[in-house]
């Protein structure tokens, strides 16, 4: 088949590859019909994670049909077409059970090497690493899901791939991200970044009841996008976001804080650090910028929301200033098997349209040209569907 492999820093290609066979009992494989290109996969192909191997398929958000199951997976039948959450879970241990799907116990095979750095075991992540679990992919023509069972939400006929496919991720993260602020009526949320994450941050805000929604990013069609979805919005380029906000807000500060950027590697010159991650699971970084503008800006008592990635040490973090407002801080990778239903349900009544955010549709093919453009903001790029 053909897949996305990563093949080193700014370097993806299609590949042909093996095809994905069963290999447990509870596996699935899917023909992909749809996949898309995140800003994870950004931080993957800026060469941030140094556990990626040559050859290694890419890919978290994608949707397709079973073509393949292992003997326990009962409730799938050839032929379903399904959504797969970015996460993996084995849905029985005390975090799943808990719903914290994302901090599943047993989905990384060797969790040795995350151990090693983390002093925890996370759960594995499609196409993200050999850190996280080393699972191939879904940019490609077929994918084997573990845990199928658990993972696969079966789509209703009449909802298109790309009204479904960012259950995969986003729409969650988004989501998430908003109502880990808590939010009550006549709150002002602010989100950093507008990204496709950012963008689904702003809807959900709105939906979750925030009044007022403050959008900062420095790409002028993402901010029109923000402007669309209601939010007001800052050019960070243009003006000091930390005094705008702060003179938006009554001098008070926004209720809650959303961080939906994460490692900056886009134009912050942060190539340096691809060598110090090469050498070690470590990351250093001062220029969490996003990061120390939303503590500082926050108003008292208010809520840190933190969807944007992160990985290793980040210094220059201002931990004063957090203790001393007595910020609540949220983060984390997003528990998408909790939120599948619910938000299949929002889709279905309207209350939501993904497809907003999709400016690009690519073959796999094209993929290479897509992470440039991704990367790049060029053309006006927003969210990029692959179609294999
Ligand atoms: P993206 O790269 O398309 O968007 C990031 C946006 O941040 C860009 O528009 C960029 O211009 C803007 N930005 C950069 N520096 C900024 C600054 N200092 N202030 C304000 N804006 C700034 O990525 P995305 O797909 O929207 O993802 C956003 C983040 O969310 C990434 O870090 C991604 O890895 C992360 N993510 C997390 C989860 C999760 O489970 N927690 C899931 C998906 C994505
Ligand atoms: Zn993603």
């Amino acid at each position: 088949m053909k897949a996305v492999c990563w093949h080193g820093k700014n370097d993806v290609r299609v590949d042909t590859v093996p095809d994905p066979s069963i290999l447990n009992p509870r596996d699935a494989i899917l023909k992909i019909t749809s996949t898309a290109i995140c800003g994870s996969d950004l931080h993957l192909y800026d060469g941030y994670i140094p556990t990626m191997q040559k050859g290694d398929i890419l890919g978290h958000e994608f949707m397709g049909e079973v073509v393949d199951k292992g003997s326990e997976v009962k409730n799938l039948n050839k032929g379903d077409r399904v959504v797969i959450p970015f996460t993996i879970a084995c849905g029985h241990c005390f975090f799943c059970n808990r719903d914290l799907w994302s901090l599943c116990d047993n989905s990384i095979p060797d969790g040795k090497i995350v151990e090693k750095a983390y002093g925890h075991t996370p759960s594995a992540l499609f196409g993200y690493s050999h850190m996280l679990g080393g699972y191939a992919g879904g940019q490609a023509q077929y994918v084997r899901v573990p845990f199928a069972d658990t993972a696969a939400l079966k789509i209703p006929e009449g909802l298109t791939d790309k009204q479904v496919l960012f259950l995969t991720d986003i729409f969650p993260t988004g989501y998430q991200a908003a109502e880990y602020c808590n939010i009550q009526p006549g709150d002002t949320v602010a989100i950093w970044g507008c990204g496709p994450v950012g963008q689904f941050a702003i809807r959900s805000a709105y939906m979750l009841g925030a009044q007022r929604v403050i959008a900062i990013d420095r790409v002028p069609e993402r901010l029109a996008m923000a402007r669309e979805g209601k939010a007001e919005t800052i050019n960070y380029e243009e003006i000091d976001a930390g005094e705008a906000l702060k003179e938006m807000t009554g001098g008070i500060g926004p209720d809650s804080c959303i961080d939906a950027v994460g490692l900056e590697a886009h134009g912050t010159g942060l190539d340096a650090f691809y060598d110090k991650a090469k050498q070690s699971l470590r990351l250093e970084t001062d220029r969490p910028t996003a990061l120390r503008q939303a503590i500082v800006a926050c108003r008292k008592g208010g809520t840190l929301s933190i969807p944007g990635v992160y990985g290793g040490f980040v210094d220059k973090f201002p931990l004063g200033a957090l203790f001393s407002k007595g910020l609540t801080v949220k983060t984390g990778q997003t528990h998408v098997h909790k939120y599948l239903k619910p938000l299949l349900e929002r889709i279905q009544k309207g209350d939501i349209d993904p497809t907003f955010v999709i400016t690009h549709e690519m073959s796999l093919e094209e993929a290479p040209q897509g992470y440039e453009i991704f990367k790049h903001k060029r053309d006006n790029c927003i969210k990029i569907v692959l179609n294999p």
